[in-house]
Formats: structure tokens, C-alpha cells, sequence
């Protein structure tokens, strides 16, 4: 009994000490833009200044650059922003696992379910934010659904039973749930209702992606018009079989208005869609996403997930029952070192994908670069064989993981 008791006061005092970290005043290393070194002083947890410093070998062999911003992120460590068991202390869990991995802003991402589950995690997920310390890693929420394509290969891993027409009053109580955090909205602009959706969802601040669907250029182009703006994890969330000529990529790909999120793990998109991807959006159009599922860092196998058995093998989910991917499993950072490896853009250009477009995407105006009077939300990395390596990561001026 004494050692519970222990037990209880130890974790809450073990827990604060590691979320709250300690301040740091002033960092030095190379500025991921042009390896040049730099001194960045922080102030209330806000960068004050970057001063260049002369060329010398007692500067760290280290990168400083913006903290990664995940918009696409549906659980890790077997915590599923969807499923019936979330809780206040998953969404510590997964945010603390994410910090090790360079994230220090990300959007908790709900997909299809029923209409009761969507009000009720999204309510979680509002009260998580009430926690200070959360609410510094998350700026809000995406949903990804349930007004998509309800066909198959399409939907993807979504389940059709849930999948309905938008509803722009439904939508409101699942904003009204989620505090107005949801930020972001993936639908598919085919689907009877989605026009006058998108329109008014811009209307209200949130931001449209067009996602899982099969919509035909005219469907895109009235989207966009409406307002859309992004692209989910473009070349995903399609049917395998596809008309060469008309089909939902083409017009999404020559549409010059949308950004394209995309899953750069090496198993969701083949090399040379990245790269064709890139050259046509290039490096202020490209964000990537993880779209992690909750089995993300777990160990690979079998596993039940909601009501589906999915398989997961090093670095991706499979839903073999139709012969789909469920979601991805490799971190973000890994996303940045091969984007480097497979259109040999810049270091530069590669971490900009996964912090500054994201933060733009989102209106989000204080995170995502190495500015005065941005938030101090920075990484300290190295690369080894093409892969970025996480030494620090500083969230609001404070230290929250420090590799050992
Ligand atoms: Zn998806």
C-alpha cells in the first residue's frame, strides 16, 4: 500500500519535471539553411535574436532548425486519436513520444467513426488542450472524414458504414466538441453537398483538403474554387485501378491554387511519384505528413484495431482483408531525410515541407521558422546515412527531450 501510495506521488512530480524542462537562453549551432553557424538567444520562450558567428571549430556539430509540425498524425504508441479508449493521458503519452522524434506541433487527426465517437474524442481532445503543456504541441485538430468516398479503394482504411454525405450541422457539433479546435477538414469534393461545404467551412476559418475520393476535374476545380487548398497525402487514399486519363490525381497535380500533403516513408509513394510530385509543386506547395497510425512505434505483427485486423511490418500498416495500406508508421523526421535521398532538394527545402508550409497551410504565424518573435519551438539534429537523428528538441524556450 505504501509503495502505491509512493507510486502515486512519484509519477505526477516524475511527469511534471519532464514536461515542464528546463529553460534554455541560447542555443549554437548550424543554421539547417546554409550550415552556417549561429547563435539563437531566446526570451520568454520566443526567439529574441540569430546572430551569425564566425566560422570555428568549437561550434557544435549540430543543426538548429524550426520544430517538425505533423498535421497528419492519428495516434503512436498504441494510442488511437479514434479509438473508444483515448484518454487525457494517451494524448501526454503520444505527445511526449513525438517530441523525441522532433515534433513539437502536430494535429491530432480523428477519421471516419460513428457520430457518437467523433463528439465524444473530440471532447477529450478539447480537454486535453485545458493542460497548458499540451496545448503548447497541439494547435488543433484534423478530421479526416467522414464525408468522403465511400467506394472501395477510395474510402482506403475508412469504414463505409460510417462514411456520409457532408453535413454541415453535424459538422458544427463535432467544432462545438473539439472547443473549435478542428483546423483542418479532408473531404471529398464529389460527394453530394461537398461544394456548399467547403465553402462554408472556409467561410469559417477551417481549412479544406481534398482526400480519399474520386473526384473528376470539374469536382476539383468547383472545390477549389470554393476554397480547398490542399491535397491529403496525394497518391493515397485512390483505387489501385484507375483511368490514365481521367482521374483524381492529374487535376489535382496541374492545379497550381493546392498544396499536396504526402507520405514520404518510401512504402505509401514510389520514388518517382515523389519526384514528379515535387517538380510540380515544388518546395513552398509540398508538406509532409506521417499520418502515423497508433501502432506506430510499437513492435510489428498482427494487430486488432477498431473492428479491422491490420499487420504491421517495419515502418508501414497493411489492411490485408482489401488489399490496402491502413496508414504509416515512420516518424516524420524520416519523411525529411528521404525526401533529401529521393529529389535531392535541400536540407533547407526538405525541413521547410515538415515546418514552415504546415505552418502557413494553417494561418499558423508564430511557429515553423527561425524568426524574432517566433515561438523558441526548435530541433537540434544530425544526420547519419541520410537520416535527421533528434538531439533536442525545445518547445516554447524549455528542453523537452535530450538525447542520451
Ligand atoms: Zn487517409
Amino acid at each position: 500500500m505504501k509503495k502505491l501510495l509512493l507510486t502515486i506521488i512519484l509519477i505526477p512530480l516524475l511527469m511534471a519535471e519532464t514536461v515542464t524542462g528546463q529553460p534554455v537562453s541560447s542555443l549554437q549551432g548550424r543554421i539547417y539553411t546554409d550550415g552556417s553557424p549561429v547563435l539563437v538567444r531566446i526570451k520568454n520562450g520566443k526567439i529574441a535574436e540569430t546572430v551569425p558567428l564566425p566560422p570555428d571549430s568549437s561550434i557544435p556539430q549540430v543543426y538548429i532548425a524550426p520544430g517538425l509540425i505533423d498535421i497528419q498524425i492519428n495516434g503512436y504508441m498504441g494510442v488511437d486519436f479514434t479509438g473508444s479508449n483515448l484518454t487525457i493521458e494517451g494524448i501526454i503519452k503520444v505527445t511526449k513520444a513525438l517530441w523525441k522524434e522532433g515534433i513539437t506541433s502536430y494535429l491530432p487527426t480523428v477519421i471516419t467513426g460513428s457520430d457518437e465517437r467523433l463528439k465524444t474524442n473530440f471532447k477529450i481532445l478539447a480537454g486535453a488542450l485545458t493542460d497548458p503543456e499540451l496545448k503548447k504541441s497541439i494547435p488543433g485538430f484534423h478530421l479526416e472524414g467522414p464525408y468522403i468516398s465511400p467506394v472501395k479503394g477510395f474510402r482506403g482504411a475508412h469504414l463505409a458504414k460510417y462514411i456520409r454525405p457532408p453535413d454541415w450541422n453535424e459538422f458544427i457539433q463535432y467544432q462545438k466538441a473539439a472547443g473549435n479546435g478542428i483546423k483542418l477538414i479532408t473531404v471529398a469534393p464529389e460527394i453530394e453537398g461537398a461544394i456548399p461545404f467547403i465553402r462554408k467551412a472556409v467561410e469559417n476559418g477551417i481549412v479544406v483538403s481534398l482526400g480519399h475520393h474520386n473526384g473528376s476535374a470539374k469536382d476539383i476545380e468547383q472545390a477549389v474554387a470554393a476554397g480547398a487548398a490542399l491535397s491529403t497525402h496525394l497518391g493515397n487514399g485512390c483505387a489501385n485501378m484507375i483511368n490514365r486519363h481521367n482521374n483524381p490525381i492529374w487535376p489535382q497535380l496541374s492545379n497550381d491554387r493546392l498544396s499536396v500533403s504526402i507520405i514520404v516513408d518510401g512504402y505509401h509513394l514510389t520514388k518517382e511519384e515523389v519526384r514528379t510530385f515535387y517538380k510540380v509543386k515544388g518546395p513552398g506547395k509540398t508538406i509532409l505528413i506521417s499520418d502515423d497510425l497508433d501502432l506506430a512505434g510499437l513492435k510489428p505483427g498482427e494487430y486488432i484495431r477498431g473492428e479491422r485486423k491490420v499487420l504491421l511490418t517495419p515502418n508501414v500498416i497493411k489492411y490485408p482483408a482489401e488489399n490496402v495500406l491502413a496508414g504509416a508508421a515512420s516518424p516524420l523526421r524520416k519523411d525529411v531525410g528521404n525526401m533529401m535521398r529521393f529529389t535531392q532538394c535541400s536540407l533547407e527545402d526538405a525541413v521547410n515541407m515538415a515546418t514552415r508550409n504546415p505552418a502557413e497551410l494553417l494561418k499558423l504565424k508564430d511557429i515553423g521558422k527561425i524568426q524574432t518573435g517566433y515561438k523558441a519551438n526548435l530541433i537540434l539534429f544530425t544526420i547519419k546515412n541520410g537520416e535527421i537523428i533528434i538531439q533536442k528538441t525545445i518547445v516554447d524556450g524549455k528542453v523537452v527531450y535530450l538525447r542520451k
